[in-house]
């Protein structure tokens, strides 16, 4: 019968290497007489690269037992490993929790330092242990390690036969073997843990454990030795590969389909590449090639195609995603640039292609040091303005066309850059979104706005319902504050909340979708109304922005330039006018310069316009200046509005 005890966990200890020669001293000194000597070498030898326990088996049926068994480790540690052989069956090394009778006879074993016996003199402990197991004669003694010490015990048990002298003397020897031998693979295991182990460590430390690509540290090494190892005339490039709107993805289907989709970017990514090329991830969104150049284009040959092989759907969570990838190309002449210089370099050029309009790649050059330069000192400048009250506002009047009355201004801001002539919004706003700089620069635009135009409701006789509209960037309606701070505005300032015109364009709606669309609606809550700016120049339908509260349209001043000019302008802007109508939405034209555009705008049907011909821009002054004259009794001298 197979020991009676719970199996914990199969360690799987192979006796790999009982060797030969051992097997055959073993064998030798466990026969009786020359036959079966042979007997039990045949049935020894061909086991040496099998289990402990087909050892077991033969080393049992040799000494003619019914039992044997193996018991490695101590009682006193718990972990104890047994491997036995009966008539009935044998087993490999387990990690067992072994019987109380065994525990004992180990510890026993262990005090005893040398073989214990069954019957008249004995050991009890011993006959505890194999009697009711019907084995009434046997043997137990501990298995040594290499310096001499205890690593676990031998037992013996026989249902008839004593154990003789012959028997304690082979026993011996059966014991110092199998020490010998499990000490040596005990040695031979910790050196392979160790080796997997080391090796392991060091895949870890080059690695990037999501994608299983190398890393920046790889990346790195590998770029400094082929910068090395390149001849004279000979190029490396460096492809700085950054995923366009990664964030998007993260944000709307959760970081795990982020990840999902990290994988598969690298996969492709990986597969784009020549085998002699590197391919590895930076963190984040971030991957980066290192290219061998046989060729002077073979930097732009990569990127073309990794820009083609992120293309086609990725199938995440469960949907289709598709992303695009920017892509950034520096080389590297040996001895010439170093492997800083050359990932900044690409890191700039990416930087540039995403500028260029995302999805495609851009070869670095001199000139984008200067531009980074500029643009640097433009945010460290920004980044004050607040603070120091050098952001302003111009106003710029919003008409019937019909009445020609003044029905609404729009805050444009403008920045009073010390030492500079005043910036105009396209020369620091874009620059301030991507620095994150908007939301502080956007919510004192509206307070200064709010402020002013309460001031001018209270003052100016038909002024009680005029209307302010301020932009909003992409960044500040992706800004999950945004409602709360409008509100607090809005409640500092006494602003009715149902003048207040927000203009969102379709790149700030688009860069997060699902934030804007809370965002917008929690802005509607509060009874602020928004306004599409600059439709028709980008590229979504009408019938898509349909899913987001829009209260107000505003037709782009490119549609409106040549609407005398050109037939097919004013059918654009015809359509557009039809369909907002469909929608319950007024339209604005922007950018109406003379009276014959307002003219053609008013004929197909928008309501309201803003152009130099109603008024340019003008600070609060000239703005005044503009209500006074707009508001005077007819008849008085009208003051001149200030351009
Ligand atoms: P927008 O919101 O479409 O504002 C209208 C722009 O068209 C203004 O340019 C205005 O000066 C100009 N404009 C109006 N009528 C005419 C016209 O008859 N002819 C011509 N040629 N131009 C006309 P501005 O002030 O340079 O602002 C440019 C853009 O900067 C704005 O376009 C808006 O998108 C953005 N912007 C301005 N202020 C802010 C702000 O405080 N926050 C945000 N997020 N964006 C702002
Ligand atoms: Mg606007
Ligand atoms: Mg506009």
């Amino acid at each position: 019968m197979i020991l009676g005890v719970a199996i914990v966990q199969a360690v799987g200890l192979t006796l790999v290497a009982l060797a030969a020669i051992g097997i055959a001293v073993v064998a030798r000194s466990l026969g009786r007489g020359v036959k079966g000597e042979a007997t039990l070498r045949a049935a020894l030898l061909p086991v040496a690269t099998d289990g402990l326990d087909k050892t077991l088996d033969s080393v049992r049926r040799a000494l003619q037992a019914d039992l044997i068994l193996v018991v490695l480790g101590s009682a006193e540690t718990g972990r104890m490993r047994v491997a036995e052989s009966t008539t009935q069956g044998s087993s490999e090394l387990r990690q067992v929790t072994l019987p109380a009778a065994y525990s004992r006879l180990d510890t026993e074993v262990r005090r005893a330092g040398g073989i214990l016996m069954t019957g008249r003199g004995g050991s009890p402990t011993l006959d505890a242990a194999l009697v009711p197991r019907g084995l009434a004669n046997g043997a137990a003694l501990p298995i040594r390690g290499e310096a001499g010490e205890p690593i676990g015990m031998l037992v013996v048990g026989r249902s008839r036969g004593r154990m003789g002298r012959d028997d304690r003397h082979r026993l011996s020897l059966v014991a110092e073997r199998l020490g010998a031998q499990l000490e040596s693979d005990r040695l031979e295991r910790s050196v392979r843990d160790l080796t997997t182990m080391r090796n392991e460590l060091r895949h870890r430390a080059d690695h990037d454990a999501l994608t299983g690509l190398p890393n920046r540290t790889l990346l790195t090494h590998k770029v400094t030795q082929a910068l090395a190892e390149v001849e004279e005339q000979t190029t490396i490039a460096v492809l700085f590969l950054d995923l366009d709107d990664f964030k998007v993805v993260n944000d709307v289907l959760g970081h795990q389909a982020g990840d999902e989709l990290l994988v598969s970017v690298a996969r492709r990514v990986s597969a784009a590449i020549r085998p002699v090329d590197i391919a590895a991830r930076l963190g984040g969104d971030e991957f980066a090639v290192l290219v061998r150049c046989v060729d002077a284009n073979d930097g732009e040959r990569v990127a073309k195609r990794l820009v083609d092989a992120l293309e086609g759907p990725f199938g995440v969570a469960g949907r289709d995603v598709s992303v695009r990838a920017s892509v950034g190309i520096a080389y590297g002449l040996a001895g010439r640039i170093d492997i800083e210089e050359i990932l900044r370099n690409a890191d700039l050029a990416m930087y540039e292609a995403k500028r260029a309009g995302k999805g495609c790649y851009a070869r670095f050059d001199r000139r984008m040091l200067e531009r980074v330069r500029t643009r640097h000192e433009l945010v460290v400048a920004l980044e004050k303005a607040v603070e120091r009250n050098e952001i302003q506002v111009h106003y710029q009047p919003i008409v019937g066309l019909d009445s020609r009355q003044l029905i609404a201004v729009e805050a444009l801001a403008r920045w009073h850059r010390p030492g500079h002539t005043l910036t105009q919004p396209e020369g620091f706003i874009g620059v301030a979104d991507e620095a994150g700089l908007m939301p502080s620069i956007g919510r004192s635009v509206l307070a200064i706005a709010c402020r002013q135009v309460r001031d001018w409701q209270r003052i100016y006789p038909g002024c009680a319902r005029l209307e302010l509209t301020v932009n909003l960037a992409p960044t500040e309606l992706a800004d999950p504050a945004l409602s709360h701070d409008v509100a607090a505005v809005l409640e500092d300032n006494g602003f009715d909340p149902s003048l207040l015109v927000l203009e969102i364009t379709e790149s700030g709606v688009m860069r997060n979708p699902e934030q804007a669309r809370r965002s917008m609606l929690e802005l509607r809550e509060l009874g602020v109304r928004l306004a599409l700016d600059d439709f028709g120049t980008g590229h979504s339908s009408l019938a898509h922005l349909r899913e987001f509260p829009l209260d107000l349209l505003k037709i782009a001043r490119p549609f409106i330039e040549q609407i005398v000019e050109r037939e097919r302008d004013a059918v654009f802007v015809e359509t557009i006018v039809r369909l907002a109508a469909s929608l319950e939405l007024p339209v604005v034209a922007e950018g109406i310069e003379s009276e014959s555009q307002a003219d053609a705008v008013a004929a197909l049907g928008c309501e309201l316009g803003q152009g130099y011909l109603f008024g340019r821009p003008v600070g609060a002054l000239g703005m005044t200046r503009y209500l006074v004259a707009d508001t005077l009794p007819p008849g008085l001298p009208s003051v001149a509005v200030a351009s």
